[in-house]
């Protein structure tokens, strides 16, 4: 009988977002590129024998109770199958939390993945990705795989690896609402050209082109982020000017992350973002590589101001 399960919650960037159109009942079709990165949220699941889902985290401002995804997704699970015991969540939360680094949702399937494990459920990886859907289609990425091209609550399509690369992530001070974002975006009058080429990325990590990849970065949601948040568009250019091949927002925003091939560059513009003289950019600042499965790659980072 499993009694502990430690387990790893990987946050997510979008190398490439693009909402394809608002149709007339108001739902967003989205096309996407998704990666796992080396910034992972510590879950710690143990037994108990008092019946009932308890959450411990290290962050005040989370909930610890049913709207906790990580609560929520045990509770599925748990409630389905009837199980009497109960069960003890500690979550070390290190992705940026209401950042676009899909934080929750990660949670959320690493909880249910550890859920089915610890008390053998016999849950296939199809089974857990249906019940995911129920407490939020996002929570589908970590159990798809680590690269994913696909759309909110659509089927995602798995790519191979994408080409090591260090990835500078930054998250300015300031709260985005996802909802205020894309209840502002204008997607049926975006021009062709602001349309981000999906297929064209999703080609080139075919192909393990990492300039080519870069090079199709994009997010449509940057139009209206961007313009409420200047400081997004700064860090993209502090990214830039420090020699990132690209830098781009992740999800809604407002972590803004660059991809690095020289890692002295990624590794100087992390010490001034973290403790120079633009700290005051960003709150949140990793330095980190993809996370690939069968990868191992450090991570180093945390939280500044
Ligand atoms: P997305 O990229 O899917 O938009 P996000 O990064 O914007 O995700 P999350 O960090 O996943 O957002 O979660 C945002 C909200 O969900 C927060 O307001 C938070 O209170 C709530 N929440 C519930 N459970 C969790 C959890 N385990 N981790 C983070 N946030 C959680």
């Amino acid at each position: 009988m499993i009694k502990h399960l430690g387990l790893r919650a990987y946050g997510k960037i979008n190398l490439g977002l693009d909402v394809v159109r608002k149709r007339e009942d108001g739902y967003h079709e989205v096309r996407m590129v998704m990666q796992t990165v080396g910034v992972y949220d510590r879950i710690d699941l143990d037994r108990k024998k008092r019946a009932g889902i308890t959450v411990e985290t290290n962050l005040y401002y989370l909930p610890n109770n049913e709207n906790n995804l990580a609560y929520r997704a045990a509770k599925l699970l748990m409630d389905e199958f009837g199980i009497r015991e109960g069960l003890h969540i500690k979550l070390a939360k290190y992705i940026p939390v209401a950042a676009g680094m899909a934080g929750g949702s990660s949670d959320a399937a690493a909880v249910l993945f550890g859920v089915n494990k610890m008390f053998d459920l016999g849950l296939s990886r199809e089974e857990l990705m249906e019940r995911g859907v129920k407490i939020g289609a996002d929570v589908l990425l970590p159990s798809a795989g680590n690269r994913a091209l696909g759309g909110i609550g659509e089927i995602l399509t798995p790519l191979p690896p994408m080409p090591q690369c260090r990835v500078l992530i930054a998250k300015p001070g300031v709260s985005v609402s996802t909802k205020w974002v894309y209840d502002n975006l204008r997607a049926n009058e975006l021009k062709q050209e602001e349309h981000p080429d999906i297929d064209g990325m999703a080609e080139a990590i075919r192909r393990r082109d990492l300039a080519g990849v870069a090079s199709r970065m994009g997010n449509v949601l940057e139009k209206v982020t961007i313009p409420a948040h200047p400081d997004i568009g700064d860090l993209k250019d502090f990214m830039l000017e420090r020699g990132a091949l690209n830098a781009l927002m992740s999800g809604s925003g407002p972590t803004v992350f660059g991809i690095f091939t020289n890692p002295v560059a990624a590794e100087d513009a992390y010490e001034a973002l973290r403790f120079g003289k633009y700290k005051y950019l960003a709150k949140q600042v990793y330095l980190t590589g993809l996370y690939n499965r069968r990868d191992t790659n450090g991570s180093s980072g945390g939280v500044t101001g």
